[in-house]
């Protein structure tokens, strides 16, 4: 799950991390009460989407005087954002933080993530962060410094000064990076987080570190233990296919390509988008109806697959191991009828009572495409969708 910028300096702020003054604002009049109440004379309005490079996609405004706040952040709030990161999509601006602009000496990175190649926590700093850090990495890679915290020694002050004086701060800093490391790594570590990333980590006017922007991300797998962090959600920054199906406890991601897939079980479904990309097709999306594939999560996945006007066949791979294939014919039947699916349909079904299934299918009188093996359903999948776009 991924947080809002403001939401991750509330939870800074609960660890005593240093961030710039600031509060969240969903209408004009709120932001420019927001400003009136911090008091000063320059702000930043900051879009608050759930995606970095707004800098560079016009998201963060630099303001001087509190009509600037309500014109700025009036403009703002309802337009959609695409950055870099955003995959394609633009996301809704429902909400701005105004923030005191703080006088910025240098710009530096920090991040905190689970590092999976090395199987525990990794710190990357550098002292040259900003928004040109993708850059750094491409052609200085030599700047980037990274620390792999070891999972029973837990993250020592040491360790965080080394990193401190790599970077090039002085003493007083590298207490200061010392504290926000160790606070860091325990709110990582007490809230089940996935991600931080602080970019940039500035040096302010009075040469101090202040974290400036803010990503956090959090494991989805253990919110169910963070009420509070659940209750942060918002969804409108989401998929609202990926939403749907959360909804109804359906794996779902979208993908590219033109095939949609429905299968029960993660592992057979990522078998079946390799068996597709084998025979020169692209996977629409990846969806586990689970174990217990009922009738009614069968025509859930149906109209999940078929909100998307990108697919052009739909394969169903079903193993019938928990439950009954004669059960699952009788779920894709009355799924195909009452949804209403106006795309080929290719249906590889195996296990418990294959052959009542595979003839209540064949019984049906709807357009369904029999497949014999994963390969067959994934050939006929192809051939069916290159013919729908028409190809
Ligand atoms: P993003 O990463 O989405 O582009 P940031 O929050 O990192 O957004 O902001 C982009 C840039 O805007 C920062 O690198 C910084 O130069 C400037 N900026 C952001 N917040 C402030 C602030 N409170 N005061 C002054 N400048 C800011
Ligand atoms: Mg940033």
């Amino acid at each position: 799950m991924n947080f809002h910028e403001y939401q991750a300096k509330r939870l800074f702020e609960a660890y005593r991390i240093p961030v710039p003054a600031g509060d969240v604002a969903t209408t004009a009049d709120e932001a420019v009460a927001v400003a009136e109440k911090m008091g000063g004379e320059r702000w930043v309005i900051k879009a608050q989407v759930h995606a970095g490079g707004r800098g560079k996609a016009g998201g963060v405004k630099l303001v001087s005087s509190l009509e600037e706040v309500r014109e700025v952040a009036g403009n703002m709030l309802g337009m959609s954002i695409e950055t870099y990161q955003t995959g394609g999509r633009a996301l809704p601006v429902n909400e701005v933080l105004v923030a005191e602009a703080t006088d910025i000496a240098s710009e530096l990175y920090l991040s905190m993530l689970v590092d999976r190649a090395n199987r525990c926590i990794s710190v990357i700093a550098s002292a040259e962060g900003g928004v040109e850090i993708e850059e750094v990495a491409r052609t200085a890679p030599e700047k980037i410094h990274t620390l792999h915290v070891d999972n029973t020694e837990q993250l020592q002050p040491y360790q965080c000064r080394q990193i401190g004086f790599a970077m090039g701060l002085d003493g007083k800093q590298v207490r200061e990076l010392t504290h926000i490391l160790l606070q860091l790594y325990q709110l990582f570590m007490e809230k089940d987080l996935s991600l931080v990333e602080i970019n940039p980590l500035i040096i302010n006017g009075e040469g101090h570190l202040q974290a400036l922007d803010a990503k956090i991300n959090a494991d989805d797998n253990a919110l169910f233990r963070h009420k509070d962090l659940a209750t942060m959600r918002d969804t409108r920054q989401e998929d609202p296919v990926e939403v749907a199906a959360s909804e109804h406890d359906l794996n779902y991601v979208t993908l590219e390509g033109n095939i949609g897939c429905m299968v029960n079980g993660a592992g057979l479904a990522m078998a079946t988008m390799d068996v597709i990309q084998l025979n020169g097709g692209k996977p629409a999306n990846f969806l586990d109806v689970g174990g217990g594939a009922t009738a009614e999560r069968v025509t859930e996945a149906f109209k999940l697959i078929l909100s998307s006007d990108r697919v052009e066949a739909i394969l169903v791979n079903i193993f019938g191991g928990i439950v009954r294939c004669d059960l699952i014919a009788e779920g894709i039947i009355q799924a195909v009828k009452q949804v209403n699916v106006g795309v080929p349909v290719v249906v590889r079904l195996e296990g418990t009572n294959v052959e009542q299934g595979k003839q209540m299918l064949a019984e049906s009188g709807l357009a369904i495409i029999p497949a014999d093996n994963l390969n067959d359903a994934a050939q006929k999948a192809v051939a069916a969708a290159k013919e729908g776009a028409g190809a």
